[in-house]
């Protein structure tokens, strides 16, 4: 298998993605692009230029800015008197996905109606705050800025594990290598991110790029934490690859569950948390998890608990495949509950209900925590919240976002 250790150079900040040179002439239109280049500081500014010509004056210049999983920007462009557009996209505002592919384009038209449209150029926006090097192979891109080579090779070989393990619930092949990207620590990653991530977020997935994001804060003394990051991670690569365009239409619980259960070291503090929620009568219904995850900490630890070992009951009664099914009968046309019960022929709380009294050891009828009050549910919550920064994937993450 062919291996290669590689040091890129130096990517000037402030400098350039891309540079496309290249003139383009759409016929039979008078009008023609040049030097068409878009530059940006990471998380900051990106600048779209290039210079038109054209027998009359343009009177209307559009950019195009389209990225993977998002509506396309249409943007109305003031061009100068010499022809040169420019636009600088406010990227602290308006955020682009980190390693996202931005493919853009343009489109005017001057004061005798003629139209013209420019090829579409395309860059890749890279964190150009650090200097990556990489490692790869046919299946993972490996990236990390530290001086230490060694990471590289490590961080590929637990990968290689972890894929094996996220292919015994979702077995697509990925069309694409899958990048990974290792930061020194939480604030650069969360820089990295779109706002609003949690402090504690260590990994991300965005699926739409094949790419991971994760914090390796003490070198491969963290090797626990990536072997449970990884699997998780790559498992949500997967499942956008069996969704397709319907990923944000999965359950939650279904995308998290599924993506812990193929964790090679599982958080061993996920089944005492619920426990403790059974023992308080505290569990999240699974239907109120179908959509999304709760914002609150230590509610979303007990969520992520909760579909991990509903998952799991599911793969050990109903098989690993009936994942990819359930997956595959998810769309925006069906509510979680409807492609619950198409996939598995009985409710979802009938289903959650035997779950409960086989697992949890909670039953319906005779609900050992049913004297339990509110309060001792709440406490227990507040008891749960310090291990919540131990969470390490953010719902987001399916979201892509
Ligand atoms: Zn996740």
């Amino acid at each position: 298998m062919h291996q290669n250790i590689q040091r890129l150079s130096l990517i000037p900040i402030f400098l350039v993605a891309w540079l496309q040179l290249s003139s383009f002439t759409v016929t039979p239109s008078k009008i023609s692009f040049h030097e068409a280049a878009a530059f940006y500081t990471f998380g900051d500014t990106v600048s779209f230029r290039v210079t038109c010509e054209s027998e009359n004056p343009i009177t209307e210049a559009l950019l195009f800015v389209a990225i993977a999983g998002q509506s396309t920007r249409v943007i109305p462009v003031t061009p100068n008197s010499t022809g040169a557009l420019q636009y600088d996209l406010d990227a602290s505002s308006d955020p682009i996905r980190p390693f996202a592919e931005v493919r853009y384009w343009y489109q005017i038209k001057d004061g005798k109606g003629e139209e013209g449209r420019s090829r579409e150029y395309s860059f890749v926006y890279t964190d150009n705050r650090f200097s990556w090097s990489s490692h790869k192979d046919e299946q993972f891109e490996i990236y990390w800025s530290t001086t230490d080579a060694r990471i590289g090779r490590q961080i590929l070989a637990i990968a290689r594990r972890s894929l094996q393990n996220a292919l015994k619930y979702y077995p697509a092949a990925t069309t694409e290598a899958i990048k990974i990207y290792i930061y020194e620590n939480t604030d650069d990653l969360r820089l990295a991110l779109a706002p609003g991530q949690h402090t504690w977020t260590v990994g991300h997935a965005s699926p739409e790029d094949a790419t991971i994001l994760i914090v390796l804060a003490d070198g491969m003394k963290t090797k626990a934490e990536v072997e449970r990051l990884l699997p998780h991670e790559i498992t949500h690569i997967l499942q956008a690859a069996y969704s397709r365009d319907n990923f944000s239409s999965l359950p939650a619980w279904l995308v998290e569950g599924s993506a812990s259960v193929a964790e090679l070291r599982p958080d061993p503090e996920r089944r005492a948390v619920l426990q403790s929620a059974a023992a308080a009568n505290a569990l999240i219904p699974i239907e109120e998890l179908c959509t999304s995850f709760p914002n609150d900490d230590a509610a979303a630890y007990l969520a992520y608990a909760e579909s991990e070992s509903f998952v799991q009951f599911l793969v050990r009664e109903y098989g690993a495949d009936s994942l990819v099914r359930l997956t595959e009968q998810s769309s925006p046309e069906r509510t979680c509950q409807e492609a619950f019960y198409t996939t598995y022929k009985q409710s979802l709380p009938e289903i959650e209900a035997e779950w409960q009294k086989q697992v949890v050891g909670v039953s319906s009828a005779n609900n050992p925590a049913g004297d339990m009050t509110a309060l001792a549910a709440l406490l227990v919550l507040l008891i749960l919240a310090p291990l919540a920064p131990a969470l390490a994937i953010a719902i987001q993450t399916r979201r892509g976002k």
